[in-house]
């Protein structure tokens, strides 16, 4: 891929650019119908809960962009792969993360297989009690 020409400029036109985590870069520009303009570091921003940050010209409050905050391995691989210096140096981290986060849905699928064989077994030993006919 060939280096894109930056900083980027966008000018708004009644909607917020929408960016996933590696595709808004610090230098781009924003331009708003307001007339101010500044790059992403110059916009306020907020975060919201559903993994969500937006940047707000630092004016009038139009939402410029929004951005996706979380970043899939494979994202951040892609992006790496590209030579994205951020997603090189979160990759480490991000690894980090999933490979804890598989350990830990490994282990909720335990419990949840353990949980699940223990309502068997309760189940059966009811049924034996009610003097029901078990299997077998
Ligand atoms: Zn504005």
């Amino acid at each position: 891929m060939t280096e894109e020409t930056r900083p980027r400029r966008f000018v708004y036109d009644g909607r917020a650019e929408h960016f996933s985590c590696y595709g808004l870069y610090d230098d781009d520009v924003f331009v708003c119908r307001c007339g101010w303009s500044g790059t992403t570091k110059e916009c306020a921003t907020e975060y919201f809960e559903s993994g969500l940050q937006q940047g707000e010209c630092a004016k009038c409050d139009i939402h410029l962009w929004l951005r996706v905050v979380e970043v899939t391995l494979g994202e951040a691989r892609a992006a790496a792969e590209r030579g994205d210096s951020r997603a090189i140096r979160d990759l480490p981290n991000i690894e980090r993360l999933e490979a804890k986060r598989q350990a830990h849905l490994a282990d909720e699928r335990r419990r949840r297989e353990e949980a699940a064989e223990r309502k068997r077994q309760e189940k059966r030993a009811a049924y034996l009690g009610d003097g029901w006919p078990g299997e077998g």
